[in-house]
């Protein structure tokens, strides 16, 4: 096997790497692996160019012994980032090169390489895409340097940056790990894309760092910021103290705003985008992260415009930065409590005690998750058991034993990405099949994980922990009987409710709480619509207020679906409003 080496190689090794005289240990690797040794070398020199400052750069010219080489770079203290595969038809391994990584290197991800125009050769790397046995593709390098090539490659280490931790933290969190109040900011954090570095107190480190603070017995947990020009060190803060040490909380002002959006998940930041960018004063509410349920999502394969998926929290961050820069003004912190008509606007009700007032209102207050009803495990919330949080607990989930409660795409989609670091996880679903409710390409990449199984017929009946979940008790649906479970992990995604009890009766919703449209409002009998004009498509029994989103009656629980009718409604609000002010603003609607 021999070493393979190109010009510009500053870190190139063969078979088994050695030391760089340079001080490379320490840095991670990108490793080039293919048998074909133009492919190789190819790739390489591209690689070696551009990233030999920062990672080492290493070939495997003989795939059999990947995984012995990734294991030799571990133990000089240098991780892979990416293990690049070249895959043509001329190499013998194929797509298989790639299932020594995770057993050795479970956080570096898998990326295909393909060259331009080999179809042939992509068609099973979209396959693998689909059972999870790659993490990525990239076509190319074709010419030196290839910049498309390199926007991939940049994009992988990014993420495996940010999947990793260990780089820029902006925020610390010193806390317990098994504390309620740490696990929610570990979320609120990941979820908002701000990186962090979590430390427990229980290791030697996390004392070590309240010592340097000059903190005997701190409130817990301690949140510090390390991005503004003096650091502040916040006790236990609450969401409303993180927040104004951010500087994000903007006063309510007094004005009327053209249209107050209610939630800023897909659907509520897609109407601020739209709004904002056709010049419409838009002020949004959100008492949480942005990003809503979609933010939760670690992967989602399924949005128009990302072959390869897109995070959850990167897709909704972005659009909030979309937003931000069209000039949309986000109240965070902050949620509607109250809707009512007052002097021909609109006024919210914020639970801050503050009133916005607007011409014209969306709602896209979305989901909640569905409560599991345990009384056993209402006590573990945030110390073991979680609702919907793989994204930011996976990692702390290494080596455990884990089960998701759930038999939708988000449970999938949890089962697959806790898969990368629990021993094992099992889904645990009410129904004799998964064919109804999950979608057929999560199924196939679950029967394709060794550490994750499928229980069928199985519901949660109870659990035990003392300082976190310990065990858990299921229990079989057909005969009644019960059994009791080691358990570290419990992922609850078996649904969720519309988050409308805030409007009372002030509009009309269905039984379950989701808010009628358009035609919904004019079917039946006991229609409360005041006007001789129809409502259009998103408008709700108020002239004026929208619903977009999950929270609309009717409408398809997908985050493309929220998007898209946030997109549309703001057309209906333009109309609204110029119908409004034609009539000299004599009233809420014409
Ligand atoms: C784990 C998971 C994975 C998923 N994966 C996929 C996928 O792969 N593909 C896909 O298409 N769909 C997926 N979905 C579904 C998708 O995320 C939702 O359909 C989508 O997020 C709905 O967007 P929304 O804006 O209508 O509501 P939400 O995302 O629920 O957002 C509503 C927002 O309103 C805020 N809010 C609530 N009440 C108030 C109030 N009173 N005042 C102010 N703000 C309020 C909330 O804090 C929240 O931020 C997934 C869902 C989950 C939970």
């Amino acid at each position: 096997m021999p070493a393979s080496r190109t010009p510009g190689d500053r870190a190139a090794s063969g078979g088994s790497p050695s030391p760089r005289a340079d001080g490379a240990a320490g840095r991670a690797a990108i490793v080039v692996v293919s048998r074909d040794s133009a492919i190789r070398e190819r790739v390489h020199h591209e690689l070696a160019w551009r990233y030999s400052t920062d990672y080492q750069i290493v070939t495997c010219d003989y795939p059999p012994g990947l995984a012995a080489q990734l294991q030799a770079l571990r133990a000089a203290g240098t991780p892979a980032a990416l293990v690049v595969g070249g895959v043509s038809g001329q190499d013998p391994d194929d797509i298989e090169i790639f299932a020594a990584v995770r057993p050795v290197e479970p956080t570096a991800l898998r990326v295909a390489a393909v060259r331009w125009g080999d179809w042939v050769a992509s068609q099973p790397v979209f396959d693998a895409l689909t059972l999870g046995q790659v993490d990525h593709m990239a076509i190319g390098p074709e010419g030196s340097p290839d910049e498309e090539f390199h926007r991939s490659i940049t994009e992988y280490l990014s993420e495996w940056r940010s999947r990793r931790g260990g780089g820029f933290e902006a925020v610390r969190l010193i806390g317990e790990q098994w504390s309620a109040r740490s696990q929610e900011l570990r979320d609120a954090f990941t979820r908002n894309q701000i990186p962090i570095g979590f430390y427990d107190v229980g290791t030697a480190r996390g004392r070590e760092m309240l010592e340097d603070l000059g903190l005997a017995s701190p409130d817990l947990p301690v949140v510090v910021l390390r991005f503004a020009a003096h650091r502040s060190t916040l006790a236990n803060p609450s969401d409303a103290e993180i927040a104004e040490a951010f500087g994000l909380l903007a006063p309510v002002s007094a004005d009327v705003c053209d249209v107050a959006v209610v939630g800023a998940g897909p659907a509520g930041l897609a109407v601020a985008v739209y709004a904002s960018s056709e010049g419409l004063r838009t002020v949004v509410v959100e008492p949480k992260a942005v990003g809503g349920q979609a933010a939760t999502s670690s992967m989602i394969r399924n949005y128009p415009g990302f072959p390869q998926g897109v995070s959850g929290s990167t897709l909704t961050s972005q659009t909030f930065e979309q937003a931000w820069s069209f000039g949309t003004t986000f109240l965070f912190i902050r949620e509607a409590t109250s809707l009512s008509n007052h002097d021909g606007h609109y006024r919210l009700g914020l639970s801050d005690g503050n009133v916005l007032s607007a011409r014209a209102v969306v709602i896209a207050t979305g989901a909640a998750y569905t409560e599991l009803g345990v009384p056993d495990l209402e006590g573990l919330h945030g110390r073991g058991v979680f609702y919907g949080a793989a994204v930011s607990e996976a990692p702390a989930m290494r080596g455990q034993t884990v089960f998701v409660a759930g038999a939708g795409n988000s449970a999938g989609q949890a089962a697959i990405h806790l898969a990368k670091w629990a021993r094992q996880v099992t889904i645990l679903v009410r129904g004799a099949s998964l064919a109804q409710s999950m979608s057929d390409y999560l199924i196939r990449m679950i029967g394709a994980l060794p550490n994750v199984d499928v229980a069928y017929g199985v519901q949660v009946a109870g659990g035990a922990g003392t300082d976190r979940l310990e065990s858990l008790v299921l229990e079989d649906r057909a005969s009644g009987q019960r059994r009791c479970v080691p358990a570290d992990g419990l992922f609850v995604l078996i649904g969720s409710q519309p988050r409308t009890g805030w409007l009372g009766e002030t509009l009309m919703r269905d039984q379950e709480g989701f808010i009628l449209t358009g035609p919904a409002v004019q079917a039946g009998v006991a229609t409360r619509w005041p006007l001789l004009r129809p409502p259009s498509l998103h408008e709700s029994s108020l002239p004026g207020v929208f619903a977009a989103g999950d929270v609309r009656l009717g409408s398809v629980k997908r985050v493309g679906s929220a998007v898209g009718e946030g997109a549309v409604t703001i057309p209906q609000v333009h109309a609204f409003l110029a119908a409004q002010a034609a009539a000299g603003h004599a009233g809420v609607g014409r």
